[in-house]
């Protein structure tokens, strides 16, 4: 993080702003709204920054810059005169002294920046950029400006005048959490958000005489094959509200960080033949959490029904009496067919698609290859790379054709996504020629050729 977001309590406190005119103006207006005392120290100043200065109780210095006028008599001091040099030189006296200081438009002389806001007192969203792009921070605050009901700054009041009361009912900081968020999903919102106090009063007492603390839960999540925007809006919500999460190799840490940021974070890995957490202690985990009354997000790449063992973990938890939910995700076949331009099925080409996996127990792929070996069908592979030489053999020896199409899509989804394509023939020899990072995906099957006028990416 290349800059610490706070959120500073102004009321009463003395700030100054250096210079006189119109960009003074404007930061002198914000600093009043968050009901600092300014000063101001400009050879001149306009009649409108006079006013507001008078307003906010605060004293006129009309004077040049001076090294050793008191600085660190201030919160915090703004330089917004018209003269680089000028901020300059408020910046390095208000360095030495520690106090923090802004140059308007000038983020080398800055040692905080004012960010673009959004005021739904005493709700305030900040956005920042760093000094590197403030028209991105004020597009962003208009997007958030249009999506964040004005009531919010309502709900949020309410919700501090309630705060003791439901920390002396809910002593568990989890449980008081979960509390909160329920109540955030109920009509209470709407009475808030309506004034409708009293019924929104009652309503906050009803929620809290009745409270009880939550049972545990277990959420089966798939979160798609790398790519974050290929989530569901259910998993995103899921993750987000979840007090542990329980993921494995395939989950990218893009989508991990989408998750609570203050969840427990807890890797099982799953590398082949290689468990960090063998799927009988996978199982536990997800049991034990659940009878601690914590929301368990249980996140796997792609899809969990389609070469997940999500049925088994869920065969667990219903065993044991869990609840539990399942949220399909977008499996790899999905994924990485259409960023590699590759229709799984096309009328011309495939009326049926095969999903296989090569990680047989014995370690060595044994499929009903006869099966296999039908025109216009489109076999999937869910494995590594090891044993496809033996399955390009296998179907070629069952009546395959040598040149049928094949493609390997590697980390498909994610910036690293890499496509390579041969035949049945040939594939196992390019695959020791480029450099084919794990997970990846073997397509086989006529619509192969298809990526010659349908790859986009
Ligand atoms: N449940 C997952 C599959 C797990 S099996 C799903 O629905 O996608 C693991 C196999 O999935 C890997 O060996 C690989 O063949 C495939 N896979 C998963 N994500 C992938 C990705 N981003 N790119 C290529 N292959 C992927």
């Amino acid at each position: 993080m290349e800059i610490f977001p706070i959120s500073l309590k102004l009321q009463q406190q003395p700030c100054l702003i250096v210079g006189g005119g119109h960009i003074a103006y404007r930061k002198a207006l914000l600093l009043t709204q968050a009901g600092a005392v300014l000063d101001v120290l400009s050879p001149e100043i306009d009649a409108q920054l006079l006013a507001l200065l008078q307003q906010s109780g605060g004293h006129y210095h009309q004077a040049k810059f001076q090294p050793d006028f008191p600085w660190s008599d201030y919160r915090l001091v703004i330089a917004a005169t018209d003269d680089a040099e000028v901020n300059r030189q408020v910046f390095d006296a208000c360095e030495a002294l520690k106090v923090l200081v802004n140059s308007v438009d000038d983020p080398p002389n800055c040692r905080f920046m004012v960010p673009a806001i959004i005021d739904r007192s005493p709700l305030v969203i900040s956005i920042a950029s760093n000094g590197t792009s403030p028209v991105l921070s004020r597009q962003i605050r208009t997007q958030l400006e249009t999506s964040i009901p004005h009531g919010m700054g309502k709900l949020a009041k309410f919700s501090g005048e309630w705060r003791p009361a439901v920390k002396a009912k809910i002593g568990n900081p989890d449980e008081r959490r979960i509390f909160w968020e329920n109540l955030y999903a109920s009509p209470l919102r709407e009475q808030v958000f309506n004034d409708n106090l009293a019924e929104a009063e009652r309503m906050m007492q009803q929620a809290l005489d009745e409270w009880q603390t939550p049972k545990g839960e277990v959420y089966l999540v798939g979160a798609g094959p790398g790519d974050p925007e290929l989530l569901t809006l259910k998993a995103l919500r899921l993750m987000q509200q979840a007090d542990v999460v329980i993921y494995d190799r395939l989950v990218s840490a893009p989508i991990l960080n989408l998750c609570r940021r203050d969840a427990e974070k807890v890797y099982v890995g799953k590398a082949r033949s290689n468990h960090a957490v063998p799927q009988e202690g996978i199982n536990a985990l997800l049991v034990e959490y659940a009878q601690q009354g914590k929301r368990v997000c249980r996140l796997k790449g792609g899809d969990p029904f389609i070469f997940g063992r999500g049925g088994e973990e869920i065969q667990e938890l219903f065993a044991a009496g869990v609840p539990f939910q399942v949220v399909p995700g977008v499996t790899a076949a999905s994924g990485c067919s259409a960023y590699a331009g590759i229709p799984l099925t096309h009328r011309d080409y495939a009326q049926s698609v095969r999903f296989l996996t090569g990680h047989l127990k014995e370690g060595s792929p044994e499929l009903p290859w006869s099966e296999l070996v039908y025109e216009n069908q489109t076999l999937v592979l869910y494995m590594g790379l090891v044993g496809l030489e033996k399955i390009c053999r296998e179907l070629i020896a069952h009546g395959q054709r040598p040149d049928m199409p094949v493609a390997l899509i590697s980390k498909g989804t994610t910036p690293e996504q890499k496509v390579v394509v041969g035949t049945l023939a040939d594939i196992a020899d390019k695959v020791s020629e480029h450099h084919i990072q794990a997970p990846t995906l073997t397509i086989i099957g006529e619509v192969v050729r298809l990526r010659d006028q349908l790859k986009w990416q």
